[in-house]
């Protein structure tokens, strides 16, 4: 079945290590993007199946109760949304008082993920966010309160003059507010990220890499031992809490996007929706057409991509399987350039499954590049 993504490209702040589509909250732009947005959604639905729906961003919780009503309802009339469907709202701390998390939830979100980054203080401020650790805890009681009984917390890793000491708080920390799902991310610092500019300016540093793949593979222990499994790399979920949503990009699956820069997937077409704001809300006004790129993917494209996506995920691949789809004898094509991975223990093959070990998922994108280029 299908999944739908809603991107809301609105925020507070811009959070200085941010490399996402998104600009500053700005109230008459609010109100003309949904309205667009909304019809995008209208016009593209064809009444087909689909399971999840996810609003991501930006911070999708600055929008009102009724417009998240407003763009559900939208995808609820123009596609079979499933009764049971998956609905998330990822949501910033700041965002969250008692009577939003009420109104959200009558709106139809079932799920709420939370950005949360860190439960420290001195780390929260060094990435700009708005939230107070005190006030992600209050969001989480917030949810809870109004009766939500799946949410994710978001976390990263390996943040400026974080020690594992530190970095053990933030993971302690979230075990005891007790999300259902949690996703555990390493910051990843890109070109012109003005935090390399704060970095340099404060003399800020990043522990040495030992001590990320340290405090990468501690937190999975951690999290283990208090009833949460891993499921993919970045991500683990008490039983039956995984998300739904996410699951289908990596497993092949087929999303549609909707919203300014949003990406979609499906049937091994590739589309990616224009990025600016005005651009994309002048667009719906004129029925133009919204993607700016738009590729189809070849056979050995798609299948190279389910392969290295698929690997992320705990259980691996079936390459049998995912070879049969696309008419392709995966072990003949990549098994000689995977051999060492196997003899080395990153990686391991059970019956038609390939799958990494969590050494190995340290290594992953040494991995997943024999699917790209064998040789
Ligand atoms: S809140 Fe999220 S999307 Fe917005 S600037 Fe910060 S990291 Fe980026």
């Amino acid at each position: 079945m299908l999944g739908l993504y809603l991107h809301i490209p609105f925020c507070s702040s811009i959070c200085n290590y941010c490399n996402f589509n998104r600009g500053l909250f700005e109230s008459g732009l609010k109100d003309r993007y949904v309205a667009a947005l909304e019809r995008e959604i209208r016009d593209s639905g064809a009444g087909e199946p689909a399971d999840t729906i996810f609003f991501g961003g930006g911070t999708p919780s600055l929008l009102e109760p009724e417009e998240i009503e407003r763009l559900i309802t939208a995808c609820r009339e123009s596609f079979a949304v499933t009764p049971e469907a998956e609905v998330t709202l990822e949501t910033n701390p700041e965002t969250a008082a008692p009577d939003r998390m009420h109104g959200f939830r009558r709106a139809g979100v079932n799920r709420i993920s939370f950005g949360v980054q860190s439960f420290r203080e001195p780390e929260l401020r060094r990435l700009g966010r708005l939230h107070s650790a005190a006030r992600a805890r209050e969001a989480v009681a917030d949810a809870r309160g109004a009766g939500f009984e799946n949410i994710s917390l978001d976390l990263m890793m390996w943040l400026p003059q974080q020690s594992r000491e530190e970095w053990r708080e933030s993971v302690e920390a979230l075990i005891e507010v007790g999300p259902e799902h949690a996703s555990l991310y390493l910051l990843e610092l890109y070109p012109n990220a003005p935090l390399k500019e704060d970095m340099a300016r404060a003399g800020w540093s990043l522990a040495p890499d030992d001590d990320a793949a340290e405090m990468y593979l501690w937190s999975l222990e951690r999290l283990d031992g208090a009833g949460y499994g891993q499921y993919e790399i970045s991500n683990v979920a008490r039983p039956g809490r995984v998300s739904r949503h996410n699951l289908k990009y990596w497993q092949d699956g087929a999303w549609l996007a909707f919203g300014c820069g949003a990406h979609s997937t499906r049937d091994g077409v590739r589309w990616k929706n224009v990025s600016s704001t005005e651009e994309y809300i002048a667009r719906i006004a004129a029925g133009q057409p919204l993607a700016v790129e738009r590729r189809e993917m070849t056979t050995e494209e798609q299948l190279e991509e389910a392969l290295f996506t698929g690997l992320r995920l705990t259980d691996g691949i079936d390459i049998d399987k995912t070879g049969g789809r696309y008419g392709v004898d995966v072990w003949r094509r990549y098994g000689a350039a995977l051999e060492p991975f196997l003899e080395a223990r990153v990686l391991y093959r059970e019956g038609p499954r390939l799958r990494l070990s969590r050494q190995g998922m340290l290594v992953a994108n040494e991995i997943m590049a024999v699917f790209v280029d064998p040789c």
